[in-house]
């Protein structure tokens, strides 16, 4: 780091011995989610001995997502059983925590950002931990409305707005069939509401999985009495005089138009990342902002990490942006590394969870490109793995209703040994035995 410059408030004067100067160096972690929250508490426990301003623009501490659409909106997981960790924490590892604080610009030459009050903050280092917001419906006529019972889930905020709607009888339609919106279906089929989920391609999950997951979850759905409508794209939106409630929505289901009344509508159809703040900045963005193996952007002082960030990947080669909590763990333990002076690329494969109805989805690895699908299932069809193959070998696993199965899939993925795919597909034969 620069021993000559001089840092904002704090005044590092030329000549002063570089402990001192360590001292009072810091850090501003844009983004108070789960991987800002990592990185600051880690920086910590690494020891790292200046000063680091963690700035969210919510009005929380970091908190954890997945059970929003899962145990808190169910009522079952208290508000500050969200929090990764108690507010006292802060204190104690002097991490400057300045929630409902938005950036709202970097100034990369006089290494400053602006905040949404007009001031301004010097940084030594920043990390962008921007993470990103829910894609909206895009159709027309819905410009300018500001819809009461239209909802996405991404934050505390949206939760508590909808969570008055989640009465028994309340029709909820649900457009989008990926994770939250499926998360979102259990829970409110449990909670006595009427649900009716439009996807537009032909089967649940199809970016992410199997044709034969995709059934599987369909199945467990459908059982419950979830109305799951199939290759329907949603075309309108009807409101109501005062463009403030929708009324029913309007869609083609094999290219047949439909409509269904609707008191409640959940749009849940993926993430765009938040990079403007990077490509403002000139910073590269390309699906996410543009890193290196140590989460570094172009700019040797900012880096990025979690759902914002598009990262090499050791286990595809290639470049891949996630969006999962053990993404955003890991990230963040490659940029504590990094701010520390070490250098420590990430080799973890990825993995991601679900939970539906009780029963625990854990996906590990990515199926795309593979050449055969082995199942097993248990006799009562309950419980069920997908591997997916190619070149002989297991290159992804989706493990549904047996957590003790899923430890022995990941040692199958990341082995990347030979398996033999009738062995793998026999119930009977214990997959530890194969991942050993
Ligand atoms: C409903 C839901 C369910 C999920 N379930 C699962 C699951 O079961 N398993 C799993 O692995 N993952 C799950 N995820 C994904 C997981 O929560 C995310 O991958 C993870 O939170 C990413 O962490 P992050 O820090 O990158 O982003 P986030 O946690 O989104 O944090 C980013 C923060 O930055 C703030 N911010 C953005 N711009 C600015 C700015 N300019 N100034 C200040 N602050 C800013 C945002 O408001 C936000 O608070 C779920 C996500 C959601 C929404």
């Amino acid at each position: 780091m620069n021993a000559e410059r001089h840092v904002g408030d704090v005044g590092v004067l030329l000549g002063r011995e570089r402990n001192v100067v360590a001292m009072e160096e810091r850090i501003v972690i844009v983004g108070a989610g789960q991987a800002g929250g990592e990185l600051a508490a880690g920086l910590r426990k690494q020891g790292y001995k200046g000063r680091v301003l963690l700035l969210g623009d919510e009005a929380h501490p970091p908190y954890q997502r997945p059970p929003l659409s899962k145990g808190f909106l169910q009522g079952k997981v208290a508000l500050t059983d969200l929090y990764l960790k108690p507010l006292a924490t802060y204190e104690r590892f002097d991490i400057e925590l300045k929630s409902g604080t938005r950036v709202e610009a970097i100034d990369r030459a006089a290494r400053e950002v602006s905040l949404g009050d007009g001031s301004r903050l010097a940084y030594d280092k920043l990390v962008l931990a921007t993470g990103g917001r829910a894609r909206p419906l895009s159709l027309p006529g819905l410009e300018g409305a500001r819809l009461e019972n239209l909802f996405s889930v991404r934050s505390i905020s949206d939760i508590e707005a909808m969570r008055g709607r989640f009465v028994p009888g309340n029709h909820l339609v649900i457009v989008g069939g990926g994770y939250v919106g499926l998360e979102v279906a259990a829970v409110a089929v449990q909670l006595g509401l009427r649900v009716t989920l439009l996807e537009a391609a032909p089967r649940l999950l199809s970016r992410v999985t199997g044709p034969e997951v995709s059934s599987f979850i369909e199945k467990l759905h459908r059982e419950r009495g979830v109305e799951l409508r199939l290759s329907c794209e949603v075309r309108s939106l009807e409101l109501d005089e005062a463009r403030r409630q929708v009324r029913g929505v309007g869609f083609a289901c094999h290219g047949v138009p439909e409509r269904l009344e609707a008191d409640l509508v959940l749009v849940g159809i993926g993430l765009i990342p938040n990079t403007e703040l990077a490509s403002a900045a000139g910073l590269a963005v390309d699906n996410g902002i543009v890193v290196d193996e140590y989460a570094c952007t172009a700019d040797p002082n900012i880096l990025a990490i979690g759902d914002c960030a598009n990262q090499p990947s050791a286990y595809t080669g290639g470049r891949i942006r996630l969006e999962s909590v053990p993404n955003a763990i890991e990230h963040a333990r490659v940029a504590a590394a990094t701010l520390m002076g070490k250098r420590e690329p990430s080799s973890a494969i990825p993995w991601f969870w679900s939970d539906q109805y009780g029963l625990k989805l854990q996906m590990v690895g990515l199926s795309t490109g593979y050449e055969q699908c082995v199942t097993r299932s248990s006799a009562e069809g309950k419980e069920f793995s997908a591997f997916y193959l190619k070149d002989r070998r297991v290159i992804a696993a989706d493990v549904i209703g047996r957590p003790a199965e899923f430890m022995a899939a990941r040692r199958l993925v990341s082995s990347r040994a030979e398996v033999d795919a009738a062995r793998l597909g026999d119930v009977a034969v214990p997959l530890a035995s194969i991942a050993a």
